[in-house]
């Protein structure tokens, strides 16, 4: 089983990631957990190149195209192998916040970006999505808590508008494949938001 977080700065991710792979582990299952962009060795240095903001030289589509070749690398290398030998997949971030990113907020057409996704993706598509919604201030304030102040990194330094354009394409893409994604209430608590994750795992996918 393949599952994906995805949201906003500051949306907890990581750490629900993490908290995921312990209540599968605790069930029994292997977990392979993983994130974007990166996952595997040559995802990860690609992951160095794009957040050094160096990629922003290949202009916002070769920047996509460099997000889809570390994906590429990151599902050959680590996502299908794990996959075919039964483990689940918990990855911080995946394809839809490429739509987000780099469609929405980044002004890329929806239909290169749905291309671009059909080459890189193909039918590897996560079983669930979970999206971590809140409001973009609120996230952006606590983003810039855990880096500290000045070293929020090129995307975080982007204004609200940006963030809150891609709320509004992250609700769209759950709003449009209602069966894959689950949107949950990311300024709860980080055990509460634990139990709403589990909640949604446990009924879409039967751990
Ligand atoms: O989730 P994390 O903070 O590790 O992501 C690293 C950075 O890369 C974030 O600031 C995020 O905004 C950005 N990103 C992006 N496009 C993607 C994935 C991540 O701009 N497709």
């Amino acid at each position: 089983r393949f599952i994906t977080l995805e949201g906003g700065e500051g949306a907890g991710k990581s750490v629900q990631a993490r908290r995921l792979e312990r209540r599968l582990s605790a069930a029994g299952l292997e977990v392979v957990r993983t994130r974007e962009p990166g996952g595997s060795p040559h995802a990860e240095a690609l992951r160095a190149v794009i957040l050094s903001g160096f990629a922003k030289a290949f202009g916002p589509e070769g920047e996509a195209l460099l997000f889809a070749a570390a994906r590429i690398d990151h599902l050959d290398q680590t996502i299908l192998p794990a996959l075919r030998r039964g483990a689940w997949v918990v990855s911080d971030r995946f394809a839809d916040s490429t739509r987000a990113y780099q469609g929405a907020a980044g002004d890329l057409p929806a239909e290169w970006i749905a291309r671009l996704e059909a080459v890189a993706v193909g039918p590897n598509r996560p079983d669930l999505t979970l999206i971590l919604d809140l409001p973009a201030e609120a996230g952006l304030a606590r983003a810039g808590f855990r880096r500290g102040a000045g070293q929020a990194d090129r995307f975080e330094a982007e204004g609200t508008g940006f963030h809150e354009t891609l709320r509004r394409a992250y609700l769209e893409i759950a709003a449009d494949e209602p069966g894959r994604c689950v949107v949950i209430d990311a300024l709860a608590s980080e055990d509460a938001v634990e139990a709403a994750v589990w909640r949604a795992v446990e009924a879409r996918l039967d751990p």
